[in-house]
């Protein structure tokens, strides 16, 4: 008795839900907890058939189905099945179903144990959504990972191409720099030529004209030829096989002879002025290389600034380096353009009408650094530059 009454106690307070059918599927207990699952008060079950608390959904014909419940629900027996179950108020909720047969009084019954699975099926629905999400969210990354390997493959033939066009431009250049150079030695050479003869033949006139401007002719013949000469050995040897050779000059003469071998070539009214600092005035450095560069960077004041200026033409040494600067008052460069300025045949925007081809700046900085020199500039548009060439000593 009292083992009854324990059972009964166990049963009235189990958290799933518990129930008894009969063979025709007539509810005939029930547990608190399957009333609150399904909504319904006690009283309102017992006696009912089970199939009220079934989907009306999936009763298509309610007496074959009350059966086939009937049967589904026997058929469970011992093996546990997840279902559909109706509320009172007509909810549908997910459940699992466990049903044992009872012998009972000389007749079966049927019991069923049921568990709500609401909140584990959202949790599955959730974590599905979850899923699918992600599946979504990598598909994504997937294809714009695709599109963007294809833009990098497409900037990448892209580059190749200006590269091979690049390349073919440079040894057009080239080739139409080694031609116009060779092409220019004959007739300078003829130039050169006359003019000695001229300065011989003009001694009886005795005019000093004369005289000043054949200088002037054979200076600038000696100094394209010299420019020829260089754009000639780099072309061969490729301007990076140059190799310096060093020898200990006074730099002084060096300046002073390329002063005023080029104000025989400036403009109207322009003057270069040389100052030399300090004590010492020998440097061992390439002669050639150096003429060159200085060169270079006083024709680029002569020809990048105006009439009636003066450039600046300054050499300093001492114990641990020797400095090279040339300044002028001229149009200076434009800053978007300061960068480029060391790129062969490059030409800043002002340089308008002014003749050139862009490469003495390149040469200089390439001698300049094969003599473990350094080139620096500082220029203002309208206001002037000043290229600084420091070398240090040994
Ligand atoms: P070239 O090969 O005959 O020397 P270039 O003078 O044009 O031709 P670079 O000497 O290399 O070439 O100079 C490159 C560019 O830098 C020039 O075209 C010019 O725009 C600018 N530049 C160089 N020196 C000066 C300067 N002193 N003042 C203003 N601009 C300059
Ligand atoms: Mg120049």
């Amino acid at each position: 008795m009292e083992n009854s009454a324990l059972l009964k106690a166990v049963i009235q307070n189990a958290i799933d839900g518990i129930l008894t059918i009969d063979e025709y599927g007539t509810i005939e207990s029930i547990n608190p907890s399957a009333c609150a699952l399904f909504g319904y008060l006690e009283q309102q079950l017992i006696g009912k058939n089970i199939s009220i608390l079934i989907p009306s959904s999936c009763k298509k014909e309610s007496h074959m189905y009350i059966n086939s419940y009937n049967k589904s629900f026997k058929s469970s027996i011992g093996t546990g099945r997840q279902s559909i179950g109706v509320r009172k108020n007509g909810n549908l909720f997910p459940l699992h179903l466990e049903v044992s047969e009872v012998q009972f009084l000389d007749r079966s019954i049927y019991c069923g144990f049921i568990h709500d699975l609401s909140q584990q099926k959202e949790a599955e629905d959730r974590l599905q959504q979850y899923a699918s999400h992600l599946e979504e969210v990598v598909e994504d990354r997937t294809e714009s990972l695709n599109s963007t390997i294809a833009d990098l493959q497409l900037a990448k033939e892209k580059i190749s191409q200006s590269l091979v066009k690049e390349k073919q431009l440079n040894k057009l250049k080239s080739q139409f720099l080694s031609m116009a150079s060779h092409e220019f030695r004959t007739p300078l050479s003829t130039i050169q030529l006359s003019a000695s003869l001229i300065s011989k033949y003009a001694q009886e006139y005795s005019n000093p004209n004369i005289e000043k401007h054949v200088k002037k002719i054979k200076c600038a013949v000696s100094n394209l030829t010299s420019i020829l000469n260089d754009f000639l050995y780099a072309e061969k040897k490729g301007i990076n096989n140059v190799k310096p050779v060093y020898s200990s000059f006074n730099l002084v003469e060096l300046g002073t002879e390329i002063a005023e071998e080029l104000q025989l070539l400036v403009k109207q009214g322009q003057f270069i002025k040389y100052s030399h600092y300090g004590a010492s005035v020998t440097v061992s450095l390439d002669k050639n290389l150096i003429k060159n560069s200085i060169i270079n960077l006083i024709v680029n004041a002569i020809k990048y600034s105006e009439e009636c200026t003066v450039i600046e033409f300054k050499t300093s040494i001492d114990e641990s380096q020797c400095i090279i600067s040339i300044k002028d008052d001229g149009i200076g460069i434009p800053e978007q353009d300061q960068k480029h300025l060391f790129e062969p045949f490059f030409r800043a925007q002002n340089a308008g009408n002014v003749s050139g081809t862009g490469l003495g700046l390149t040469i200089v900085a390439r001698y300049t650094s094969l003599m473990n020199g350094t080139i620096s500039f500082k220029s203002t548009p309208h206001q002037g530059t000043v290229f600084t060439l420091l070398f240090p000593m040994q």
